[in-house]
């Protein structure tokens, strides 16, 4: 993938909070409390291995900004997590979780780890010391983990039995996107992937572009991507004809069908090498022709060496921080309409949400309802942010932090500044 590592991603999230502070005319106290994450807690570990030798690790959570409610947003493992990316993160938790208006703050944590090469037994200690060592912050009112890149339902399991542990009760409300076993929600598993196949579907019209038959190229084939991409073809009609995952992509024009992509990754651990489909790199997949490209992998994939041969007129940001700021003018000169990251991506927060809220209320929901509480939320978001982009003459990104960083904002004038 072409994460290039020399774009910081929190200096990626502050240079936003600038752009938004001068368009909203912030005075230069506040838009340092926004450029500030709160508070970072940083933590080694040890864990014993397999094979009997004992491993430090290094994990992170920081709650960035609670002005909005105890903080939200996922952990993550993954052997490139920094500081720097977990805060950059958190950031952007704050705005999504301000953007679609859920009572919170954001957050967001990682262990510098490679999961892939570790046991099940290994990631069960890994996260159980982990989940210890962050417990003293983390709480249904204080701060709820969720699930994030190469992290699931069963990691959250995991933490929420150690916590509850350490509590001497079960405390369900203490990481959301848990299995519906343990008081997780219906649709959560597929909610970020719905959420951005309903933007996509809103904001098609605003971009000239039909989706029905329409074609579409999708960079990460894990949770975002690939139920995107399912909910893409079955319910709206799409083509789906470009899809990637970290060992490479396949390109098929006259369209892939999704289930059978699904089945192969199941099997064979990559969509390479699914039958009838062209292998391409991962970079290509990005520039295919295609009207809709959802990159729903990493962060910095389209950056100003690229995004001049982006062909889409739609990227759907499923990912956290795909574009860089850089490429995000040139798109926004070569008139493709960017869903950011914070709006497009928000279906998964927003139906952890409802699972807090069930979890608190011990009232569970049927899936119909909420999948039509996510519709109503996604819907009411996209206009949202359309007309603060117009009203305002800049892109949906800009609109998008326009709305949230005023909402933050307002949090934390009402507040008032303590002492
Ligand atoms: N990790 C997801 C995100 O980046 C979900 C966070 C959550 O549900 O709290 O939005």
């Amino acid at each position: 993938m072409p994460n290039e590592p020399t774009i910081n991603p929190f200096e990626t999230a502050r240079k936003q909070v600038d752009i938004v502070a001068d368009v909203l005319g912030l005075d230069p106290g506040v838009r340092e409390i926004l450029k500030s994450p709160k508070r970072t807690l940083t933590v080694c570990f040890p864990v014993r291995m397999d094979d009997g030798q004992y491993r430090v690790f290094t994990g992170y959570r920081c709650q960035y900004n609670m002005a909005r409610g105890p903080t939200k947003g996922g952990i993550r493992y993954h052997p490139q997590v920094t500081l720097d990316e977990v805060r950059a993160l958190a950031a952007w938790m704050t705005w999504k979780c301000a953007v679609v208006n859920l009572p919170y703050g954001g957050g967001k944590g990682g262990i510098v780890c490679d999961p892939k090469g570790m046991s099940r037994g290994e990631l069960e200690r890994m996260t159980r010391r982990f989940a210890s060592e962050i417990a003293p912050i983390i709480g249904p009112e204080m701060d709820i983990p969720a699930p994030d890149v190469y992290t699931d339902s069963q990691t959250m399991a995991w933490i929420m039995d150690t916590y509850s542990m350490q509590r001497g009760y079960s405390v369900p409300g203490v990481v959301t996107g848990k299995p519906i076993a343990l008081g997780g929600s219906e649709g959560r598993g597929e909610a970020t992937g719905r959420g951005c196949a309903y933007v996509i579907r809103e904001a098609a019209g605003d971009a000239g572009v039909k989706v029905k038959g329409g074609t579409v190229a999708v960079q990460g084939f894990g949770n975002a991507g690939s139920v995107a991409a399912h909910i893409l073809q079955a319910e709206q009609g799409a083509k789906i004809v470009a899809v990637s995952d970290s060992k490479g992509g396949i390109y098929r024009p006259e369209g892939l069908n999704v289930p059978d992509v699904e089945a192969h990754k199941r099997k064979t651990g990559s969509v390479v090498g699914f039958p009838g489909a062209q292998t391409i790199s991962n970079e290509q997949v990005l520039e295919t022709k295609a009207d809709i490209l959802i990159p729903a992998a990493l962060e910095n994939q389209i950056t100003k060496k690229n995004a001049e041969r982006i062909q889409a007129k739609i990227v759907a940001e499923a990912a956290n921080g795909p574009t860089v700021p850089e490429a995000d003018e040139i798109l926004y000169q070569r008139k493709i309409a960017v869903l950011p990251d914070i709006l497009a991506n928000a279906g998964g927060v927003t139906v952890s949400y409802f699972e807090w809220a069930q979890d608190i209320q011990g009232y569970f929901w049927d899936l119909v309802d909420v999948n039509k509480r996510l519709e109503r939320v996604m819907v009411q978001s996209y206009e949202q942010v359309h007309k603060a982009a117009l009203d305002h003459k800049v892109n949906n990104r800009t609109g998008a932090y326009v709305l949230a960083i005023q909402r933050v904002v307002d949090a934390i004038r009402i507040r008032g500044i303590y002492p």
